[in-house]
């Protein structure tokens, strides 16, 4: 393992220098907000800093603002402005006091989203079908690499042995890099998102983390949130955080997003019923779900449902009570006590909640 830190240039510096300037008094009405937004890729989060002179109560006092989209692959650079427009504010784990974090979605030089805004499209189908109250929650799993792009831990010359004692595994020849995922769940906590767990995955170095239920657009503004601090956490460990679904071929388990998602209609007696008609919708939209369920239209996720390691393959629906190896999951617990929630296993882990939650919607809420 050493060898793999000496060539994080971030792991070099001395940490603890930063903390006598953090220590510094702030100015009470000056206030760091950092915007974060979404790049060209659809996948990568970029964030920047600005100084408020006032203390933001509520998102909508936030100014937008603008960025250099030629740089993040969303627009030329004749016409480069981009803007950021404001969608959600929480505590700044990093900066702490009266700090920031703002999630911000994109907007063209004419005030058009840019490609990568599926916010928009997905909050429309949220208002449309708030009376419904749909809940979502992700488990967002991802891959630790080295600045070689190794998976974190791994012999650099070989593998690990075969999966198997690694999910949820305890011990120091069985999970790698556990100091990100503890800093980076209290690091939620603090910034207000809902996490709701964490675990350590089937292949070493891969963990996953839960958000929700979250109410509506909500799911995606906080798992956006949640990379960015997952990313920004890794940063300062000298580690690569990785959402490719599938990030090594072979015996290895690939990466997931599993949604799971309820309305009020499910959660209540008998809403079993509501989540058979629910699957029974999303059944005949197979196609459009897989072209939403990762960045690339589905490509991504050729590679990780393969019908092996946990998953459905790509081609067909599917559906079962307990079977993780269908599109859609009914818990048992649910099947049990005939009402909660359903599960589809289907988004890769570098999906877009927002078109994930967008889809969802459309299919079961709006008959679309
Ligand atoms: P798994 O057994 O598939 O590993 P996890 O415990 O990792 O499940 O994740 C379950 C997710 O389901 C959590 O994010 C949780 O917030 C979410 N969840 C629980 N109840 C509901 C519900 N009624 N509607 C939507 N999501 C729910
Ligand atoms: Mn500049
Ligand atoms: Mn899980
Ligand atoms: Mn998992
Ligand atoms: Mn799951």
């Amino acid at each position: 393992m050493s060898g793999i830190l000496e060539n994080s240039p971030n792991y070099k510096l001395n940490k603890t220098v930063l903390d006598k300037f953090l220590a510094l008094p702030q100015p009470e009405n000056k206030v760091q907000a950092t915007y974060i937004w979404i790049d060209g890729t659809g996948e990568g989060v970029r964030a920047k800093t600005r100084t408020l002179d006032f203390v933001p109560k509520s998102v909508s006092e936030l100014p937008v603002w603008n960025y250099d989209g030629s740089s993040t692959y969303q627009s030329e650079g004749s016409n480069s402005d981009t803007y950021l427009y404001p969608v959600a504010m929480y505590k700044d784990p990093f900066q702490r006091g009266n700090n920031k974090l703002v999630m911000c979605d994109t907007y063209k030089y004419n005030h058009k989203p840019t490609d990568t805004n599926h916010r928009v499209a997905c909050l429309e189908a949220m208002k449309k079908a708030a009376a419904e109250k749909p809940w979502f929650g992700i488990e967002q799993e991802y891959t630790l690499l080295d600045m070689e792009g190794r998976p974190f831990g791994w012999p650099k010359n070989g593998f690990p042995g075969p999966q198997g004692p690694y999910y949820c595994g305890v011990g120091a020849n069985k999970v790698y890099a556990r100091d990100v995922v503890e800093a980076h769940y209290r690091a939620c906590l603090y910034a207000g998102i809902n996490i709701s767990g964490t675990n350590a995955e089937v292949m070493p170095s891969q963990w996953e983390f839960q958000v929700g239920p979250c109410e509506g657009i909500d799911m995606g503004d906080q798992l956006w949130v949640a990379r960015y601090l997952l990313h920004r956490v890794a940063e300062e460990f000298g580690v690569v955080v990785t959402l490719d679904p599938k990030p090594m071929e072979g015996d290895w388990n690939g990466a997931g997003a599993h949604c799971n998602f309820s309305t009020e209609a499910m959660r209540n007696d008998n809403g079993i019923i509501a989540i058979e008609a629910a699957i029974d919708k999303l059944s005949k939209q197979h196609l459009r779900h897989i072209k939403a369920y990762d960045p690339n239209g589905g490509k991504d996720n050729e590679r990780r449902l393969t019908g092996k390691h946990e998953t459905s393959t790509i081609h067909d629906f599917s559906a079962g009570v307990a079977n993780r190896t269908a599109s859609i999951r009914i818990p048992r617990g649910c099947a049990e006590e005939k009402k909660g929630y359903l599960e589809d296993r289907r988004p890769a882990s570098n999906c877009d909640p927002y078109s994930v939650c967008n889809v969802i919607i459309r299919t079961v809420c709006l008959n679309e």
